[in-house]
């Protein structure tokens, strides 16, 4: 089963993609955790790709289409693959190379998207998502897993989330717009809770 999520930013991809990715045991493929692996363990394309994330711009295709085909390929028996594609080039990248089975859209208003992201808190260590309004940790500021510290993503500030949702009206929508003419594309209501978003996300992949 190869599923490509998609929505604007906060819509909750990333932490329902992990769910499902349990739930299925099949990896869950994050773009810009990736990117941000590179960052962390200061290789060539960490370096680059550092100066286009921390702006909130996308880092160039020729960089992320060498990441995502090579995680896609290990990715035997099937994915859910959250962050990419985010303009028309990549999706055309992802038509060509992979057969997918589910293209899944979580809509949300940006209002809410913008209050979400400014309450994601991301561990320093293990990268587990928390959210201060619904997803809380038990102890504050501290990782429920690996005791890490929580911390407010780098780009999750007010200038660099506005250039991100910006991208995602320009160059995401286009997408969203290419991927509707199939018919395995399915809409999901994410104003709702994590919990409902993703019973309606398993009713309606079966
Ligand atoms: P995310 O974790 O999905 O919010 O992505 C964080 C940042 O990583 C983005 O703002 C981009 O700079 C970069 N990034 C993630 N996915 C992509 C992609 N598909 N294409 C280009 N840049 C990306």
């Amino acid at each position: 089963m190869n599923v490509v999520l998609l929505g604007i930013q906060g819509s909750g991809k990333g932490t329902q993609a992990e769910l499902l990715s349990q739930k299925y045991k099949l990896p869950h493929i994050n773009v810009g955790d990736s990117l941000r692996e590179n960052i962390q363990n200061q290789t060539e394309l960490g370096k680059i790709a550092k100066s286009y994330i921390d702006k909130g711009e996308l880092v160039p295709d020729e960089y992320v289409f060498a990441i995502v085909e090579d995680v896609l390929n290990k990715a035997e028996k099937g994915f859910f693959l959250d962050g990419f594609p985010r303009n028309l080039e990549q999706a055309k990248f992802l038509l060509s190379k992979f057969k997918i089975d589910k293209f899944l859209l979580l809509e949300l208003d940006e209002e809410t998207a913008i209050k979400r992201i400014l309450a994601r808190r991301q561990c320093k260590k293990c990268k587990k998502v928390y959210n201060i309004l619904f997803q809380k940790p038990e102890v504050e500021n501290v990782c429920d897993i690996c005791g890490g510290e929580l911390i407010l993503r780098e780009d999750d500030n007010k200038q660099a989330i506005k250039k991100r949702i910006e991208k995602f009206h320009h160059e995401t929508e286009k997408v969203i717009k290419l991927f509707k003419e199939q018919s395995n594309f399915i809409t999901i209501n994410a104003a709702q809770s994590l919990l409902a978003i993703n019973k309606e996300i398993i009713s309606k992949i079966n």
